[in-house]
């Protein structure tokens, strides 16, 4: 038989973690937004940095975060991973948050330990979302210049394709 630690009306302390955004220089142009790019012959190009595209990098920064709420409502649910969750009267009985039994605690230090615990969790995650997110941007703009030099090409081809049509329909009028 599996016994709530908690009834209800019982203060429990909430283990979680508070974000907020942060900018953080991007790595690929250090916040230029722009690369500058020298060619052999002298021509310098400046092209836009594709790691920045929608602007520059952003996380979400965690901090550990506790407070007491009020046990509104306990629920036991066998095929859940942890079977026993609380609705707190703080963030909504019936509906709002679900608390599982592992992030919330009867003392303030031992839900302390566990913020601590989930914020280096969670920023480890940030870091190894931001690094996967910065190589795959790598990885898909072709190499940077290529990619910004076969859309040029690619444009000025679609303008003289144009011009040719144009100077083909004048040396060749319909019905001349
Ligand atoms: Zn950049």
């Amino acid at each position: 038989m599996i016994a709530p630690k908690f009834n209800i009306g019982s203060k429990v302390w909430v283990a979680t973690t508070s974000t907020e955004p942060v900018a953080i220089m991007c790595p690929d142009c250090l916040d230029k937004r722009r690369w500058e790019c020298a060619l052999p012959n002298g021509d310098r190009l400046l092209i836009p940095c594709s790691s920045c595209e929608g602007g520059g990098p952003r996380i979400y920064t965690h901090r550990p975060r506790t407070w007491e709420g009020t046990v509104g409502s306990v629920r036991i649910n066998t095929e859940d991973k942890q079977p026993v969750s609380y609705m707190l009267t703080e963030t909504g009985v019936g509906s709002g948050s679900v608390y599982y039994e592992e992030s919330v605690f009867a003392t303030e230090s031992e839900a302390r330990v566990t913020a601590d615990a989930l914020c280096v969790a969670r920023q480890k995650a940030v870091a190894e979302n931001l690094l996967t997110n910065i190589m795959y941007k790598r990885r898909n703009r072709k190499g940077g210049l290529v990619g910004h030099l076969r859309n040029e090409i690619r444009e000025v081809e679609r303008r003289l394709e144009s011009l040719r049509s144009h100077l083909n329909t004048l040396q060749n009028p319909v019905g001349a």
